[in-house]
């Protein structure tokens, strides 16, 4: 905060990313360009826009004026060079890795991962590219599976649903010794309560379907390159062509290649919608993050259930790192055990307040029985490293008056 000329992040929640003034006559909010095409003047000018030589829209696959605000605001908040808005959050993170690795190569990824991820990874196994999982992201597990063909290191900031917690700052600089890249999927934290580009990660991957939209209300992703990452021409052919654009080589090889190409673009108004979920993004973190350390505390004295967790309780494996991490704020996701399945089912379906869906990131608590449903196609083995057993339940908590969540919860565990 020391930069005068900086937002803070609350302002730049809300003012960073503005359309500009020569696209709206002054609206406040970005319009939504609801069109598929944008016709320009002359032959000239498409030809010009096509090449990359005028700046221009053409048609929304490629580049959308609401689609742009959202990225430009993504990538202020993220303190990134640029943007790339997807479909949804797998369709980000589809895209980096493929953007950067092909046949052949090699990524190292956590074995704790979002299960749609774990599953995308036998997807691309089966086009050649490996993947090798650590148990730990710790640079000495790194070390023992990092090979030649490495392109990447793949992590959670905090990880959905063990939530362990990625030591950024001493992960990137050993992956950077090894001139590789760290991409870390940032959804779970959301940059409220971290901004992992500037703890030195290259890329962050996120599903703004989350914490960013807010209001649970439309799926997307982003893609925010920090631009610091120099990407070595016979590592990544893929790249080589676009490292003459420097700092945006990765995101250009993108915009022109891969993610205009498997038509992973966002919708207009899901950009919209997410511009205006941005905005108050910091107060709702704020109150979830209370509502969540009150109710894991009080869930972890109430003796109705065990192993509670929440990097925020003192005891947490992750604590003291998530408080040096994230400045004293742990995120809106708490777990617990019920003792069994069939408990942890009578609770999900006893809750007046919390909604049950697999989703997290909306303003209303959420509350799931993971086993059975985001792992349902995981292993055993997948299941109980990423922290998934029979009787576990995720809560994605809300901004309700924490008093009402905690009676329904004693009253559902009752
Ligand atoms: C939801 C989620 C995703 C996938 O995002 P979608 O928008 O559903 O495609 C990826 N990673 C994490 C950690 C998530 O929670």
């Amino acid at each position: 905060m020391a930069d005068k000329n900086k937002m803070r992040f609350a302002t730049a929640l809300l003012h960073a990313g503005k359309p500009d003034g020569g696209v709206t006559p002054a609206a406040t909010m970005v319009p939504v360009y609801q069109t598929s095409a944008f016709q320009q003047e002359s032959a000239e000018r498409l030809e010009g826009i096509f090449h990359n030589t005028q700046p221009g829209y053409c048609y929304t696959r490629v580049g959308n004026p609401t689609v742009s605000s959202f990225e430009r605001r993504m990538a202020a908040i993220e303190g990134g060079v640029g943007a790339l808005a997807c479909a949804s959050g797998m369709a980000a993170t589809f895209n980096v890795i493929c953007g950067l690795c092909e046949a052949g190569d090699e990524l190292v990824a956590s074995s704790c991962l979002y299960g749609g991820t774990l599953e995308l990874f036998e997807d691309l196994e089966r086009m050649g590219i490996t993947v090798r999982r650590v148990d730990d992201v710790t640079p000495e597990q790194l070390a023992g599976a990092v090979t030649d063909r490495t392109r990447l290191v793949f992590a959670e900031t905090i990880s959905n649903p063990r939530l362990g917690v990625l030591d950024i700052p001493s992960v990137a600089a050993w992956c950077h010794g090894q001139g590789l890249p760290l991409v870390v999927d940032n959804t779970v934290a959301s940059p409220y309560l971290c901004r992992p580009l500037e703890l030195g990660a290259d890329v962050v991957v996120e599903s703004t379907s989350k914490y960013v939209n807010g209001g649970g209300n439309a799926i997307s992703g982003v893609i925010v390159d920090s631009g610091k990452f120099r990407w070595d021409a016979e590592r990544y052919p893929a790249l080589a062509k676009w490292r003459k654009m420097g700092p945006f080589a990765l995101l250009a090889r993108l915009r022109n290649g891969l993610w205009r190409d498997t038509g992973a673009c966002l919708a207009p108004v899901t950009a919209f919608l997410n511009c205006v979920g941005l905005e108050t993004l910091a107060v709702r973190m704020e109150r979830a993050c209370e509502n969540s350390l009150e109710l894991a505390t009080w869930l972890s004295g109430s003796g109705l259930v065990s192993e509670v967790g929440y990097p925020g309780l003192p005891d947490a494996p992750d604590h003291e790192l998530a408080a040096r991490q994230f400045g004293g704020k742990f995120g809106a996701l708490v777990t617990f055990r019920a003792g069994s399945r069939e408990k942890a089912f009578k609770f999900v379906n006893s809750v007046r307040y919390a909604y049950r869906a697999s989703n997290i990131g909306d303003v209303k608590t959420l509350v799931l029985h993971p086993a059975s449903t985001i792992f349902a196609d995981n292993t055993p083995e997948e299941r109980e490293l990423a922290g998934v057993y029979d009787d576990s339940v995720r809560v994605s908590v809300g901004i309700e008056d924490v008093e009402d969540l905690i009676e329904d919860f004693r009253q559902a565990l009752s």
